[in-house]
């Protein structure tokens, strides 16, 4: 496809009630460093039904422009809908890139539109950049097992697209509106949309962690020798009001729920405060924490390699720095 415009594209998911889901919004964030060095504008496409909110948040969170689709077609993903306005969209207006969320809504639509487009895209991306010789986006990914990071160009085709979990990029700052909104008016006709929903089965609410939206997370590792070390973990997080997190090895030693894993294979998160307890920090892990605020690391080994990605460091046994801290809060508190 050839490219019209230097603008960066952000694809802007919506909730049924028509409010921006978390990770369109995060986006705003690289996407504002890229357009910028792109020397195009940043534009957030919103599709949805009743999107006037999440039009508001784009604008709020910086985006130039606000392109808006919105139908009762819209208010829940479908395969169809969601694929053929996309794919209006990018061969009307023909934008060097689109970052696109990688929810399951996200990983669904991303592969259609690339190979519609006859365009390449990278998934699951950590960290976005531009390289200054060619322009093209050096899109960073995890590769062979996370054992290394690939940085991927797509030099010959376009739009270049890409997925970024959610919880990678911080939300941008509140900011003046100042987006420009245009309104599309492209309906897909119900016959064009083979599925139906039928019935909505709500995930067992006693199985859901909230990892991504947590502001403190305490998680625990291998280090905590059992499903009953895990009771100072909860302790300490219910004295500081935080979530409960595991590295994958205690979740494969089935001493929690894969719901509270964080890392490659878990769930990518960005809390205020993350404390790692007797977790060493394998690159796996860190790939889905490092974008933590501050990192506490309670380990006893002073070598591990937690401890370079820590903000502070506590060199000892778990098992008697968690219950410490867990009293002093409490102390505090009371
Ligand atoms: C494709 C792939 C995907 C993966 N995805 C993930 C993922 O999503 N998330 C993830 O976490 N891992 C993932 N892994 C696994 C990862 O490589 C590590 O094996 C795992 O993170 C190790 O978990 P751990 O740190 O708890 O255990 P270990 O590496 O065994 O570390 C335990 C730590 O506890 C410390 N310790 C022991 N006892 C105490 C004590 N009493 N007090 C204080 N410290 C103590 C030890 O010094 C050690 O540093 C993945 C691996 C692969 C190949």
């Amino acid at each position: 496809m050839d490219v019209k415009t230097k603008d960066l594209w952000v694809f802007m998911e919506t909730k049924e009630d028509g409010t921006a889901k978390n990770v369109g919004i995060e986006l705003l964030n690289p996407g504002r460093r890229l357009a910028d060095k792109q020397g195009g504008k940043l534009v957030s496409v919103v599709i949805g039904y009743h999107t006037d909110a999440a039009v508001k948040e784009a604008g709020t969170h910086g985006a130039d422009k606000v392109l808006v689709l919105d139908g009762k077609e819209y208010q829940r993903y479908t395969t169809d809908a969601y694929t053929n306005a996309v794919e209006y969209l990018l061969k009307k207006y023909a934008p060097t890139s689109m970052l696109i969320g990688a929810t399951p809504n996200g990983r669904d639509m991303g592969p259609r539109l690339s190979s519609r487009l006859g365009t390449g895209l990278t998934a699951d991306c950590t960290s976005l950049d531009i390289d200054d010789a060619s322009g093209n986006i050096e899109w960073t990914r995890p590769a062979f097992g996370g054992n290394l990071m690939a940085v991927i160009m797509c030099p010959n085709n376009r739009p270049q697209l890409g997925t970024v979990r959610p919880g990678v990029f911080k939300k941008p700052s509140l900011c003046e509106n100042k987006a420009e909104i245009i309104h599309e008016d492209f309906h897909v006709p119900a016959e064009q949309i083979r599925t139906r929903l039928l019935k909505t089965i709500l995930e067992d609410s006693s199985d859901f962690v909230d990892l991504e939206g947590a502001d403190i997370i305490v998680s625990g590792g291998r280090g905590v020798g059992g499903a009953d070390g895990f009771k100072v973990i909860q302790e300490l997080a219910d004295a500081l009001g935080a979530t409960v997190g595991a590295s994958r090895a205690a979740v494969d030693e089935g001493w929690i729920t894969h719901s509270h894993q964080v890392g490659q294979t878990g769930k990518t998160v960005g809390p205020k405060l993350y404390i790692a307890c007797g977790i060493s920090g394998a690159i796996q892990h860190v790939a889905g924490m490092n974008s933590s605020d501050v990192v506490v690391a309670i380990n006893k080994d002073a070598d591990a390699p937690i401890f370079n990605v820590a903000d502070y460091g506590l060199v000892g046994d778990l098992f008697e720095i968690v219950p410490a801290l867990t009293a002093a809060i409490k102390k505090n508190k009371a």
